[in-house]
């Protein structure tokens, strides 16, 4: 299997102030072709700290792709570094002064002796003309390893995937494989009781099954590497059937399903109309609820907020003044130094309550307590 890291390359990254979307672009499409990503790093714009990075990761890796670095600045010092790791030094290619030169006509412009500094790239190097940008990347092989550098603009980026990165790794690489993932949800159920449900199941190899908890929720995440999209389905449906079989209707869906949308399907089914009385939640639920509302605008959602729960109490009492057909009250109060999370239900056909406790860290509470109310609801619809 190829292995690949990736290297971004910004000290912004550094600094917090933009968010390195490129490496997760670049994790998602290595997956799906089935490269295995074994590690990602970040790095300012230094030349000599970007070559020993570099460096590392040809020592671990046959892959390396790096993002960014590559403007016409004396700061953009990707070109360099790439140079430096491999031990080759940079050449002027006329081809790529050419292409920039055109590229700036075209907007009426001159190519300045800064963008002259884009023409060059590492000697040996393929040249990858990036028809977006004014940063031409390209592809370094190294026996049998390979430095991309792309830009790191993430629109040229991914053009420049799409087009000619991808089509180069697959000849290759000699690629045919691809890992596919399907992640199912589960809600209502703790952590440690899903894991001695499929225990067994987590320790085998493709597809790999693993855990994911959240506050009230949690996934369960089949990946399965394959040398069809047909095969990989097979290996991810043989998997789903034993989770679903040992998870049962803990399960409320796969992939993008969200709990609010089961929730909005059931009250669709049902013709049925709601009103939520909140307290101790700052009008999460409905928030939450409401988000997603715009898919189902037959349905109407009312909600009440209370200010702590005596006013709760009396209203959850006087539920009678509101005309929906279902009513749902969800108060997260302190009981004895505990949190704890009552939940009360009123269908036309009868009345459920129930309460929960809260375990974990304070700040989750919220989170927690919304999933609840939500799978309890799916569960009683
Ligand atoms: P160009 O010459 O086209 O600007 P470049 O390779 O020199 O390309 P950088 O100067 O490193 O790219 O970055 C340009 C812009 O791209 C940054 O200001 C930032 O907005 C965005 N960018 C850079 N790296 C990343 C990244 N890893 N994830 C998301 N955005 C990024």
């Amino acid at each position: 299997m190829t292995t690949a890291e990736i290297i971004a390359i910004g000290t912004e990254l550094l600094l917090g102030e933009i968010q390195d979307t490129n490496t997760c672009y670049l994790a998602r499409h290595l997956r799906g072709i089935g490269i295995d990503l074994y590690r990602s790093t970040i790095v300012g714009d230094n030349p000599s700290r970007i070559a020993q990075a570099i460096q590392e990761s040809l020592a671990r890796a046959d892959l390396i792709i790096t993002t960014g670095g590559l403007g016409p600045t004396i700061d953009d010092p990707t070109r360099q570094a790439v140079a430096q790791a491999a031990g080759v030094s940079l050449e002027f290619r006329s081809e790529l002064w050419e292409q920039i030169q055109t590229r700036f006509a075209r907007y009426g412009r001159k190519a300045t002796e800064n963008n002259r500094r884009q023409a060059y790239i590492p000697q040996g190097a393929i040249a990858v003309e990036n028809p977006i940008g004014t940063a031409p990347a390209f592809i370094l092989e190294k026996d049998l390893k390979t430095i991309i550098s792309l830009p790191g603009v993430p629109r040229e980026l991914e053009y420049l995937w799409e087009q000619q990165i991808l089509h180069y790794l697959k000849n290759r690489y000699d690629l045919h494989g691809l890992i596919k993932v399907r992640v199912i949800h589960l809600a209502g159920v703790g952590e440690s009781q899903v894991d001695e449900w499929i225990g067994d199941l987590e320790a085998q190899d493709n597809p790999t099954i693993g855990l994911l908890a959240h506050p009230g929720q949690i996934d369960i995440r089949i990946a399965a590497k394959a040398e069809s999209e047909e095969q990989a389905d097979n290996l991810i449906a043989l998997a789903e059937a034993v989770v679903r079989e040992k998870c049962g209707d803990h399960i409320y869906g796969a992939n993008a399903t969200t709990l609010e949308q089961v929730v909005l399907q059931k009250l669709t089914d049902r013709h049925q109309s709601l009103t939520i009385i909140e307290c101790g939640l700052s009008g999460a639920l409905c928030t939450r609820l409401t988000e997603v509302l715009a898919t189902a605008p037959e349905i109407k959602i009312f909600s009440r907020q209370c200010e702590n729960n005596l006013e709760y109490k009396q209203i959850i009492e006087a539920r009678l003044i509101f005309e929906t057909d279902i009513i749902f009250g969800v108060c997260l109060q302190t009981d004895n130094e505990k949190l704890v999370l009552h939940l009360n239900l009123f269908l036309p056909e009868e009345a459920k309550e129930t309460s929960r406790f809260f375990g974990g860290h304070p700040a989750n509470a919220v989170l927690w307590s919304v999933n609840m109310a939500l799978d309890y609801l799916r569960r009683n619809l």
